[in-house]
């Protein structure tokens, strides 16, 4: 047998493929609606860009990237997010000196080097929103109504919106080292990652799943009270519009993010009863990014959804299932003359902009009316002598079962007409 896939990848197979293109419409529709643009940034980057832009201490560059030497030597990666790709092209092209807010989205696969499971890959895709250059709190609300309207658009009922602040560089350092002294006479009972954690990055620590370092960090000081004021009335305006709109979300002043460059606001938008993999997406405010990876101080925000965690969750919930409407019809022939006709309508019907199949196999048609029906076309066509003799052809619709004549010097513009009478 050939070579099978890799370990954590999936092929989307016809069937599965019209729900991720009914998904991406949806995607780039309401995208569109909310003035953003699609940007299509590299697969692969300087290792470096996400060293830097991501954080040296997260679990993604310590231990989830797919990192190779290319034939000149350099140190690529196969992106594990898109929002440092994003950061460096912004830069790159200079996007802060136009006209701001630069509001930009993508659609994509990234790659993590992570144990597979239901809802976790090695291969997955992404879509996602980042926004620079305000740092409006009506623009961090945009950034959650904005994928729960994918959700609902697809038809997503149950799930929950986490959000928190995490601070910023003003009140985080005298937090950490609050949480630190807090840890401090239990250090050695964390697990051997949070003790990574606890000189590099301490809150990632409240973050844990091992039931050991979440009964040590049950009591422990929190950010949310620890804000400085201009975080704290940043995310007091957060939730005033949060409330405004009638979004329902879930204070959760545990919440922190995996990635360093977050600030002020986060959010994860949790499935409940989808396993151990249940956030469907999330996102934050990342003030400081810009500036770090060498650019002009220039306020950012953002999110990711995984997009195929939203059609797990689609099924889980037994949703309708997203499929495309059937083709507009089949010609069905029968050899010889009529074949010949057939070939040529069927390239004329497709130019007229009609989705028109046929039949390649020499089937009869009783088999060439199975495929039709597969096809779940609105009418077939038969060509047989008598309606060449006519200059004709015989329409069958399929949902009444009605017949009729028509010219085949008519017949694209009637069945386009006709197209717009009956849906
Ligand atoms: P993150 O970039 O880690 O904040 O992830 C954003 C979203 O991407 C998550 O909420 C998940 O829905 C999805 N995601 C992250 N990692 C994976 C993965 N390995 N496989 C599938 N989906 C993922």
């Amino acid at each position: 047998m050939a070579t099978a896939r890799p370990r954590g990848t999936n092929d989307i197979l016809p069937g599965e493929s019209e729900r991720w293109q009914i998904m991406e419409d949806a995607i780039h529709r309401i995208c569109g609606a909310y003035g953003y643009q699609e940007i299509r940034t590299p697969m692969f980057e300087h290792t470096e860009l996400f060293e830097r832009g991501i954080g040296e201490t997260t679990d993604i560059v310590e231990k989830e990237m797919y990192t190779f030497k290319d034939r000149g030597e350099r140190s690529l990666t196969l992106r594990p997010e898109g929002t440092a790709p994003v950061v460096r092209s912004f830069l790159e092209h200079k996007m802060y000196g136009q006209a701001l807010p630069t509001k930009l989205y993508y659609v994509g696969p990234m790659f993590r080097y992570e144990r597979p499971q239901a809802g976790r890959y090695r291969q997955f895709y992404q879509f996602g929103v980042e926004a620079f250059g305000s740092s409006d709190p009506a623009l961090d609300v945009e950034m959650i109504t904005m994928p729960i309207h994918v959700y609902i658009e697809l038809g997503l009922k149950d799930f929950e919106v986490h959000v928190n602040s995490i601070g910023c560089p003003k009140c985080r350092p005298p937090y950490r080292q609050r949480l630190q002294k807090y840890l401090n006479d239990d250090k050695d009972k964390l697990c051997g990652t949070c003790q990574s954690r606890y000189d590099r990055n301490p809150m990632r620590i409240l973050d844990c799943k091992v039931s050991s370092c979440q009964e040590l960090t049950a009591e422990a000081p929190l950010i949310a009270d620890y804000l400085c004021e201009e975080c704290s009335e940043h995310f007091q305006a957060v939730q005033n519009y949060l409330q405004q709109l009638d979004v329902k979300v879930v204070p959760n002043r545990r919440l922190v993010r995996g990635f360093d460059y977050y600030t002020k606001t986060v959010f994860e938008i949790k499935v409940p009863g989808l396993g151990a993999q249940d956030a469907v997406g999330g996102g934050g405010r990342y003030d400081g990014l810009v500036e770090e990876m060498g650019g002009p101080s220039t306020p950012g925000v953002g999110f990711a959804v995984g997009m195929e965690r939203v059609l797990l969750a689609l099924d889980k919930e037994g949703a309708k299932t997203l499929t495309r409407p059937g083709m507009d019809g089949f010609v069905a022939q029968f050899g010889g003359a009529s074949k010949e006709r057939a070939v040529a309508l069927v390239h004329e019907l497709r130019r007229a902009g009609l989705s028109v199949d046929m039949d390649y196999l020499g089937r009869s048609l009783k088999a060439q009316m199975k495929a039709a029906d597969r096809a779940r076309v609105h009418w077939v066509l038969f060509l047989g002598d008598d309606e060449l003799a006519a200059g004709a052809a015989r329409v069958r619709w399929m949902k009444t079962g009605e017949e009729e004549t028509v010219a085949l010097a008519e017949l694209a513009a009637y069945l386009k007409a006709q197209k717009e009478a009956r849906p």
